[in-house]
């Protein structure tokens, strides 16, 4: 489905449509944690530009989206009562090009996670397979994309969160450069590596909604001033010229000949069409920090983060004899085991005596990795790499952290995108025993223009432009 096929209808049939088709899908996928009222935005309509990007479109969001007057719980049980009293700057560029947000989908508790079991309302269901996972944590948003539910959905990218659910479900996730989207009004995970990124089937809806999501918000210092592209319109498929790295050290370590051959094939296409293919390598022993040093820095991080989540200020409380017994059993009620394992990881290493021996010396091999990293981009323009090592896992294989050397560096090697900020793409590519494979793509800094014009080259060869799923009962 692409934002052009809703044209042909009124918007609010359109709207109410899609939000039918959302209800018909919950029982099966599960994605849903509130579905929106749509009559004040549809009223609110009349004071907007027509000719708006977004104008009438319907639109889910992750439910870590700050949107105003709309229960925003993270998925977290501790925000099961939360309603936001502003909309995040993303929802506010949302409604001024007319956008309709008809439901905040599910994710995994906080951004926690890379399967969606981990959200307060239960697992997200695969539309291709209802007994695998969707993968997280955008895992709601991304599903409902591939079920034919609406065209884009809003996500967010910690760690992989929004390019692994992409890949497990056969859709496009976009994640662009650090600063490029504000996060203001986004419940944080971990600062330093969050971002905003969407679902889309195709590229030139992937253009449409960078230019509608990015640009400078005071709100967000870390937001750039750099000025937004007009990246639909200079879309171009050609890659003459172009230097593309495909990233050795994860395909060597892929156990499944179909995902690696997938890669391979594909760049043989890219070559033929004026692409100069090479292979790059990483030192091994960085490749294989990469989720230690993730987790150090993000559990640290969300730990302060998420220091606010005291059941005084805002979400559920639970009744105690002090200010302190308050904050304790919320907390302990409020957030899952696992959740309160990471807050444990995370208290540890922010502890004076700990701070050097690891939240210090994990940012210290972030940067060497990330110098590495930035290196290969000296002689090349995008690195390739598949976006997962195995098709979506059934429920009960698919965990959190498998420190096992087989996945380690195939399974987390999109982190180099959040340690980098380089915006960062995954697209589908194939698929195996009838699940949806995918390719990520990464490019330097701000680049996200010869990132989608990559991205078009690879639609063009796969043909999987506007692929969605019938799910079947
Ligand atoms: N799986 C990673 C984690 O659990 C990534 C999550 C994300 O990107 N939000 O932290």
């Amino acid at each position: 489905m692409r934002l052009c096929d809703y044209e042909k209808q009124g918007i609010r049939e359109r709207c109410e449509q899609a939000l039918e088709k959302l209800r018909t899908l919950q029982p099966q996928l599960n994605a849903v944690v509130t579905f929106c009222d749509i009559d004040e935005q549809l009223e609110a309509l009349k004071d907007r530009d027509p000719k708006g990007k977004l104008y009438g479109m319907p639109i889910v969001l992750k439910d870590n989206v700050s949107t105003k007057g709309i229960r925003t719980t993270a998925s977290s049980r501790i925000l099961d009562n939360y309603v936001p009293v502003y909309d995040a700057n993303i929802v506010e560029r949302l409604k001024e090009q007319g956008a309709i947000i008809i439901a905040k989908a599910s994710m995994d508790e906080l951004g926690m996670g890379g399967t969606n079991k981990n959200a307060y309302t239960g697992k997200v269901n695969n539309p291709y397979d209802l007994k695998r996972i969707s993968g997280g944590s955008s895992g709601g948003s991304a599903v409902l994309v591939a079920a034919g539910g609406v065209a884009v959905a809003i996500g967010t990218d910690t760690g992989d969160s929004v390019r692994k659910p992409a890949a497990y479900n056969g859709i496009i996730g976009v994640k662009p450069t650090y600063g490029r989207i504000s996060r203001y009004g986004i419940i944080p995970y971990a600062s330093s590596l969050d971002h905003v990124g969407y679902f889309t089937t195709n590229v030139e809806d992937a253009c449409t909604m960078l230019e509608v999501l990015a640009g400078r918000d005071d709100r967000d210092m870390t937001s750039s001033y750099r000025e937004v592209e007009a990246y639909r319109e200079h879309l171009n498929s050609d890659l003459k010229g172009k230097v593309i790295g495909i990233l050795d050290s994860v395909q060597d370590t892929i156990k499944e000949e179909r995902i690696k051959t997938n890669v391979e094939e594909l760049c043989a296409k890219l070559a033929a069409r004026g692409a100069q293919i090479r292979h790059v390598q990483m030192p091994q022993e960085l490749m294989e920090t990469i989720l230690p040093v993730y987790l150090t820095i993000a559990n640290a991080e969300a730990t302060a983060n998420h220091s606010n989540l005291d059941g005084i200020r805002f979400g559920m409380r639970e009744d105690g004899e002090s200010v302190e017994e308050v904050m304790k059993h919320s907390r302990t009620k409020g957030f899952s085991a696992y959740v309160r394992k990471r807050f444990i990881i995370g208290s540890y290493s922010l502890f004076v005596e700990n701070q050097d021996k690891l939240f210090r010396k994990a940012q210290k091999i972030r940067r060497l990795i990330v110098d590495h990293y930035r290196a290969l981009f000296e002689e090349c323009d995008c690195i390739i790499a598949s976006a997962a090592p195995t098709i979506a896992p059934y429920e009960d294989e698919a965990m959190d952290e498998a420190l096992g050397l087989e996945r380690l560096v195939a399974d987390n090697h999109m982190q180099l995108g959040n340690f980098s900020g380089y915006p960062s793409m995954t697209l589908p590519s194939g698929s195996i025993d009838g699940m949806p494979i995918g390719v990520n793509i990464t490019c330097r800094p701000f680049e996200e223009q010869t990132m989608f014009n990559i991205g078009k080259a690879i639609e063009e060869e796969t043909g999987l432009a506007d692929h969605t799923v019938e799910v079947k009962a």
